[in-house]
């Protein structure tokens, strides 16, 4: 069953309704649950109108998503936090607050482990567990969120679903999750703050494309041929590079958006000049924006990042090519060691004591 804050503001409004409870109280409630960000069961909150508290305390209603923070760590920058959250099953996922000027993020997790095995991640290499529901999801950000409001006095503005698991193979209670947080009710966070990182999930992409909300996309790549995409990615056996562009493409015409591509870099595997050029010729005449990422070594993993000037020499050829292209460094790579994917928006230059975290 869905826990209370996995709960959409329409299911809310239908499970009181169900309850016999005028739904009319769902505004309280969700005020609670999302702005608020209250903890405990609420049932004891004399501020809610009896039949709320009394449709709370009744057996079959939904319960609060337990999670509970089991360690955090700042990184040595000072602008990423890493919180490990357990689940009420024992599972832990991670979720990340990184500080940029201007504006917080936070990363949130999709599933524990990952079914696509990418060689590099190390969520990958740990496996897949489970899917999150959608209130684990939520529960996340409520937890980064409080964090930040007791340090910062600030909200979170962007979400982006990098941390663990693959957020489209997790397509229904993502959807949920994301109606709930951008609900102007609650966190408030605006549709297109959030993007969703994809390894390219196909089918999952073509759903999006047809989903109301304005989220953005994000597709890591890696590859420019099947062959060599396929040594990173398994799961492009299933997916090949020219189904995944069309749909990329497709999205793009439905949305009329661009959509982000990820290019992890390993020295001496995907960081050539050639490369660089293949890739531009790949993503010929899209509307589209390449990010890369240097790679964050992890334990089951031979490989390492190209050195600064190999990065900048590949950007220069996407760039020379039209197509926009960011370096993210990685971000708190000290922290973020267990976990592969942390990065950031050249964050040693943009950093200002406002946004500092730890
Ligand atoms: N499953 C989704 C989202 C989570 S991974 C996806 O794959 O897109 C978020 C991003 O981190 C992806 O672009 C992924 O390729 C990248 N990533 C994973 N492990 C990494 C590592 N060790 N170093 C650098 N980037 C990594
Ligand atoms: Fe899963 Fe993304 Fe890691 Fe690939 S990179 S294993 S899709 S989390």
């Amino acid at each position: 069953m869905e826990s209370l804050d996995g709960l959409t503001f329409a299911d809310l409004e239908a499970e009181l309704s169900a309850g016999e409870v005028n739904p009319i109280h769902a505004k309280a409630l969700f005020n609670r649950l999302h702005r608020k960000l209250l903890t405990g069961t609420l049932a004891e909150d004399s501020d809610l109108p009896p039949p709320v508290l009394r449709w709370l305390k009744q057996e079959g209603a939904p319960n609060r998503c337990r999670i509970e923070p089991s360690a955090n760590r700042s990184s040595a920058d000072g602008y990423t936090r890493k919180y490990l959250l357990r689940l009420s099953d024992g599972a832990e996922v991670e979720s990340v607050l990184m500080g940029f000027p201007g504006r917080f993020t936070a990363c949130l997790s999709s599933q524990v482990g990952c079914a696509m095995g990418c060689v590099f991640c190390a969520t990958g290499q740990m496996g897949f567990s489970r899917h999150l529901k959608a209130g684990e999801i939520v529960a996340q950000a409520q937890h980064v969120a409080r964090a930040l409001r007791e340090s910062h006095s600030d909200s979170i503005r962007n979400i982006v679903m990098m941390g663990m698991g693959e957020p489209l193979h997790n397509f229904e209670p993502l959807m949920d999750a994301l109606e709930i947080l951008t609900d102007t009710r609650g966190l408030n966070i605006g549709p297109a703050r959030v993007a969703i990182s994809t390894v390219g999930h196909l089918p999952g992409i073509q759903k999006l494309a047809r989903h109301p909300a304005q989220y953005s996309l994000a597709v890591s790549l890696h590859g420019a041929s099947d062959e060599e995409r396929g040594k990173l990615v398994p799961i492009n056996q299933r997916w090949p590079l020219a189904d995944l562009l069309d749909a990329c493409r497709e999205y793009s015409a439905l949305k009329r958006a661009r959509v982000f591509f990820a290019w992890t870099l390993i020295a001496g595997q995907n960081d050539s000049d050639d490369h660089a050029h293949r890739l531009s010729a790949l993503l010929r005449g899209m509307d589209a924006h390449v990010n890369l990422i240097p790679l964050n070594p992890t334990e089951d993993f031979f490989g390492r990042p190209p050195d600064e000037f190999r990065v900048r020499a590949f950007q220069k050829i996407i760039f020379e090519s039209g197509l926009p292209c960011t370096v993210r460094q990685r971000r708190g790579i000290d922290v973020a060691a267990g976990c592969g994917q942390l990065k950031s928006e050249r964050i040693y230059r943009n950093g200002s004591p406002s946004n500092k975290i730890g």
